[in-house]
């Protein structure tokens, strides 16, 4: 049967736009998120969604739904508040931070507030799931989820309270686990194309679980949080924590310069130490002491413009993980020095690990454990042995890419999706146990698979706005149309032809914002752009004398008109859908 399309009268939706950007907000997305009223903050990092904002998360949600069933994931619900003692079977009570919300109830049960379902599922599957003829099969749901996160900002980027698809895979075996993880990387492609997001899959750390493989996927915006490091000849795309640097190719230059003392006062910087110097910082060498994994400390050598990794350095044998830098009475204690004036040449009795690209020098410039004091003339393995050789930085612009196919250019992305081969991390610490071919009983397989449903569309407005407001790609737009009629308290023509139209809209399954307000054509149009509605309708009275509406796109500069009895096929005939 066919149903008339949800649409809305604007004189019965108590709208409250604002022109002035909200002072709490920096990013668009937030500041056009509450000045077209789609969110409403209730407490820090919590948000209600009003209608218009709760269309378009529907629509999101929707679109989620539809790949991840074409993908054959199962749709189920699991609860928001979770019982500790799953937790503590996973080893996850006592190993999660403070974002985990815990509760207690009347009986002084302890309880967490779910950031995430890996123990619920794992439970459901071990007591559903008992044959590998059951498997595989991917669980997933739409849900509240809570982390009480350390700097909620960005409004519902980065919120504690917020919606989540998180899916679960169990598998036999490692190939069905790699086919399961193929099947939701196509579904996380196909759902980011159909809200017209411009992303891109970016390998990812494993981070402290391991597994196999890992991507986000990564909505390319200058606001993101996370720094992608991407190949301008192929399709490779790191996150900049794991993109490797490559050692430089050819050999290193000869040394020309001899060894000297030099006094500098005060440069304890890299900048001070090149402008004393008159050295540009990519000949100066950064020495960065590290707590060590056991006992002494960690000298990491890099070149002076480049950034430490954490995540790789914390990898390397002998460092601490997590990295942590030492203090400045440790470093005195290792060294004989302050910070500052810290190098590798006479250092002993602790670990030193070089940078490829600091390798790469000659006649560089480094500490000299001493204060006010540098050496100058530096040369690897005549003034100090080769220390081992490590990528401890972080790439940059211009790097070659690590898929050997052109540089890499550091772009910022906002990550709204993840996937990851998680292994047997949660079946074997919980007893998730299945029967195998042979009749033995074997942890299953896991993957799991995360999109940041509210996050979603605060990136959606990063990537589509202008000065004047939001510009919703259709597929996800709270309505399609947006009918302006001009001056319709005062004309009977204009409010006869605006309601026929809604209602013949409306009745062609268009969702259509009918903006019937007593208002002044210049805050109906504001409003129009300000809520990003695809396509605006206009209706006054001398169009109507002439037999025309007034059309215009979002993203167009000029309108035009178009006759209003074959109104319904011009309108379908601009919709994408
Ligand atoms: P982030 O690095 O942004 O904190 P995460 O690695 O903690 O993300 P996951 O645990 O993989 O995120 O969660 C799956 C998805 O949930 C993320 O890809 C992201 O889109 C979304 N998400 C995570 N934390 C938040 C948050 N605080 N607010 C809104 N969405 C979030
Ligand atoms: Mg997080």
């Amino acid at each position: 049967m066919h149903r008339p399309a949800p649409c809305m009268r604007l004189s019965h939706y108590p709208i409250n736009t604002v022109k002035e950007i909200p002072s709490e907000a920096e990013l668009v997305s937030h500041q056009l998120m509450l000045r077209a009223g789609l969110v409403r903050r209730t407490a820090a990092g919590i948000y209600s969604w009003l209608p218009l904002g709760l269309r378009t998360l529907r629509k999101v949600e929707a679109i989620v739904r539809e790949e991840m069933d074409r993908a054959g994931a199962l749709e189920l619900l699991m609860p928001a508040i979770q019982p500790a003692e799953l937790w503590q079977e996973s080893g996850r009570w006592s190993e999660y931070g403070p974002e985990l919300l815990r509760i207690k109830d009347r009986h002084q049960r302890d309880f967490v507030v779910g950031p995430t379902h890996e123990e619920v599922i794992t439970d459901i599957a071990r007591r559903e799931i008992k044959s590998y003829r059951q498997l595989p099969v991917n669980f997933y749901q739409i849900q509240t989820k809570f982390r009480d996160e350390i700097r909620p900002r960005f409004g519902v980027m980065r919120a504690r309270e917020f919606v989540m698809k998180d899916a679960y895979s169990f598998h036999a075996d490692e190939r069905s686990l790699a086919e399961g993880y193929a099947l939701m990387r196509l579904a996380y492609t196909r759902m980011f194309q159909r809200m017209g997001l411009n992303f891109r899959a970016v390998q990812a750390d494993t981070g402290a679980i391991g597994g196999n493989a890992s991507e986000e996927f990564q909505v390319l915006a200058a606001s993101g949080e996370d720094a992608i490091a991407v190949s301008d000849a192929d399709d490779f795309a790191a996150n900049v924590e794991l993109a490797a640097a490559l050692p430089p190719a050819g050999a290193r230059p000869p040394p020309g310069a001899s060894l000297q003392r030099v006094s500098t006062p005060g440069a304890r910087s890299i900048e001070q130490l090149g402008s004393t110097l008159g050295v540009p910082p990519a000949r100066c060498l950064k020495t960065l002491i590290v707590a060590g994994s056991e006992g002494a400390p960690v000298a990491l050598l890099l070149r002076g413009d480049h950034e430490l990794n954490a995540l790789k350095a914390q990898k390397l044998p002998g460092v601490a993980s997590p990295l942590r830098m030492a203090s400045a009475a440790e470093v005195q204690a290792a060294t004989g020095c302050e910070p500052g004036y810290i190098g590798p040449v006479g250092l002993t009795g602790l670990g030193i690990y070089a940078d490829h690209a600091a390798l790469a020098l000659a006649d560089l410039v480094c500490g000299a454990n001493e204060k006010d004091a540098h050496f100058t003339g530096v040369n690897w393995g005549r003034d100090l042995p080769e220390p081992a050789a490590a990528d401890l930085r972080n790439v940059v612009e211009g790097d070659p890419s690590p898929s050997g196919h052109g540089r890499l250019r550091i772009v910022r992305g906002i990550e709204v999706g993840h996937i990851f081969q998680l292994g047997r991390r949660y079946s074997a610490a919980m007893q998730a146990m299945v029967l195998d071919e042979a009749g033995g009983l074997q942890p299953m397989l896991m993957g799991c698979y995360g999109i940041g449903v509210t996050r979603i569309v605060a990136a959606s407005i990063e990537q589509n706005h202008d000065e004047r407001g939001i510009i919703w790609p259709e597929p996800i737009a709270p309505f399609h149309v947006v009918l302006v009629p001009l001056n319709l308290q005062k004309s009977p023509v204009v409010r006869a032809a605006a309601d026929a139209l809604y209602a013949q809209l409306a009745l062609a399954g268009i969702e259509v914002l009918y903006d019937d307000r007593d208002a002044r054509p210049g805050v109906k149009f504001a409003d129009a752009e300000l809520l990003g509605i695809p396509h605006r309708i206009v209706i006054g009275e001398r169009g109507l004398a002439a037999g025309t509406l007034e059309y215009r796109h979002r993203r167009a500069t000029d309108s035009e008109d178009f006759a209003q009895h074959a109104a319904l096929d011009f309108i379908r005939g601009r919709l994408q859908r």
